[in-house]
């Protein structure tokens, strides 16, 4: 698979209807937008409409903004402003100067309120929330209409005003478009349009008492930035016909078309943000980004790269029908990456000893270990062989299994970049725990897998010299449930949590080459899986590792 992103790689509804659009003339330019709410930080869904949003932009030569639909101050911060702008800069898109939020057209949005009450088209209204969701009727049966609903122009005008004012309490009274009470469609059964929240707001601080709602305010904005075409997921379709009625009872200057395509379902995870953050302020997970969920600050600290994320997001397309993806698809995307782009290096992470009797001691030879073994420009570094190295616990079976090809007593392994060595003999503690192996090396096996009496050894294994190493910690990562779909209605999600999400290693010895690890770059430990060192915890002289991904797909057989 290419690293490289090709936004047009395939062909989707969105393209050709964006094709079609500027072919007859209906649009001259495409402009769409991101349009995040402020309420939490990004996740590997916002990865895929960041994606189908910028990269329309990129390919049909127009231009995509970035949108902070800033509605409800109550939930909104700006630690989550300054994090999704991180966060799409580091998917690698730019928004140029187009940022916007939603909260800019505050003081237009109010004035076309006005121009709705004055209308005759909203009112405001005194039932309360429980009632105005009792009035409001179910799919079968048709709403009934507030006493409030013909109140006269005047006094809703006047009463809007001191909404504004912030004469009333929160929840007391609301601003209702004035629809249909009967329309079969539930979300243009007489809206709400704005509510009074005596609460300072990330963006426009004291300035408002009244939010508008989601719905009043997207639409219209997206008008007002000249949007072509609005993008969003399903669960906005039915609100698509109060979109347009918007559009069409408001002077707005631009008349954009809103598109509905299927959100990203991710098995082994949540999404949402509510319960992201329910992981994240329970303690559950250390923050929001540990490296186990699926926001995007917790990829990145994981090791996963833009490229990868983009590469996962062309790969799954977009359509307009539900489906599952298996996070596996994900896994691979970075393998496949990484595989290319990886540097190799060796590091024994459960190590035990294992002396090279027939090896001088305290001295050292340099061996060449290729970085890539399928691209000799990436070079190769210096490795140590001494009478002392390390090898993983579980390259050494004193009885072996069935179809073992490592280290037996008696047997014989290749060391990768290394010699063939023997194991002798077996030295272990008086509870019979091994304490290290007693081993000879064969001198003229360096540059292969055969014996200096031609028998071909059939595992290799890798290896560090002890006095040439470094202890770091290395972090596993499993799948942080157990469950394919944690989130299936009915059930709680928490009760699904894989007790086993992480394990810390703590004595994992390292090549000394790693000790001027750049911290950026991503390792293929060989045989062990893909590694980059934590950003947060990672110290010179202290290293940690994180794995972004294994070499390969163990969860296939289980
Ligand atoms: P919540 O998780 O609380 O439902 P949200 O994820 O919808 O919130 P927004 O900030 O409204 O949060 O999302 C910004 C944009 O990302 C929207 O256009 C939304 O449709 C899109 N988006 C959100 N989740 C996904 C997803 N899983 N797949 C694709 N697009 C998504
Ligand atoms: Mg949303």
């Amino acid at each position: 698979m290419s690293t490289e992103y090709a936004v047009s790689a395939s062909n989707n509804f969105l393209k050709t209807i964006i094709d079609e659009d500027l072919k007859s003339g209906k649009q001259s330019s495409v402009v769409t937008r991101f349009p995040p709410e402020p309420n939490g930080y990004l996740h590997i869904g916002h990865a895929k409409s960041i994606c189908i949003n910028f990269g329309l932009a990129t390919e049909f030569g127009g231009r995509c903004h970035l949108r902070f639909d800033d509605t409800n101050p109550a939930k909104e911060e700006q630690e989550y402003i300054d994090s999704i702008k991180e966060s799409v800069r580091w998917l690698g898109f730019d928004w140029g100067e187009h940022l916007y939020y939603a909260s800019d057209n505050f003081e237009q949005l109010y004035q076309w309120a006005v121009c709705l009450v004055t209308e005759g088209k909203a009112y405001v209204e005194d039932l309360n929330a429980e009632q105005i969701r009792a009035y409001r009727g179910t799919l079968t049966e048709p709403g009934v209409e507030s006493p409030f609903r013909n109140r006269p122009v005047e006094e809703n005008l006047n009463l809007f005003q001191r909404m504004r004012d912030g004469e009333f309490p929160d929840g007391s009274r609301v601003l209702r478009a004035r629809i249909d009470m009967a329309s079969p469609n539930i979300s243009l059964r007489d809206p709400v349009l704005y509510r009074i929240l005596h609460t300072p707001h990330p963006h426009v601080g004291n300035a408002w008492k009244i939010y508008p709602m989601y719905d009043f305010a997207h639409g219209q904005t997206d008008a007002i930035e000249g949007i072509t075409h609005s993008i969003c997921t399903l669960e906005f379709e039915s609100h698509r016909p109060l979109y347009e009625w918007f559009l069409d009872n408001l002077p707005v200057p631009s008349r954009p078309r809103q598109y509905e395509f299927a959100r990203l379902n991710l098995t082994y995870t949540v999404m949402s943000k509510r319960k992201l953050q329910e992981l994240v302020l329970n303690g559950l997970v250390s923050g929001w980004d540990d490296p186990r969920l699926p926001t995007l600050e917790g990829l990145r600290r994981r090791g996963y790269t833009p490229t990868s994320i983009r590469n996962f997001c062309e790969q799954i397309g977009v359509g307009r029908s539900d489906s599952w993806i298996d996070v596996s698809v994900l896994e691979e995307s970075v393998r496949a990456d990484l595989n290319d782009s990886a540097p190799r290096a060796m590091a024994v992470l459960r190590p035990i000893k294992l002396v090279i009797e027939n090896f001088p001691d305290g001295q050292a030879e340099e061996l060449q270990a290729a970085n890539h073994p399928q691209k000799p420009e990436m070079g190769s570094r210096t490795i140590h062989f001494s009478r002392e190295i390390w090898i993983e616990a579980d390259d050494f079976m004193e009885v072996p299994s069935k179809g073992f090809h490592r280290l037996t007593v008696s047997g014989e392994v290749k060391l990768r970049s290394g010699y063939i060595v023997t194991c002798r003999r077996v030295i272990k503690d008086e509870l019979g725990n091994i304490l290290e192996l007693r081993c000879d090396y064969d001198p003229a096996s360096r540059e292969g897998i055969h014996t200096a009496d031609g028998r071909k050894v059939k595992g290799v294994i890798h290896w560090v010299s002890a006095a040439h190493s470094i202890t770091a910690e290395v972090r596993l990562f499993d799948r942080l449930f157990s469950d394919p779909n944690p989130d299936r209605s009915g059930a709680d999600y928490k009760q699904f949590l894989n007790q086993n999400s992480v394990e810390v290693l703590t004595e994992c010895k390292l090549e000394a080459s790693l000790t001027c690890a750049d911290s950026e770059t991503r390792y293929q430990f060989e045989r062990m899986g893909y590694f980059r060192q934590d950003p947060k915890d990672s110290k010179p002289g202290s290293l940690v590792f994180n794995r972004v991904v294994t070499l390969r797909d163990v969860w296939v057989k289980k």
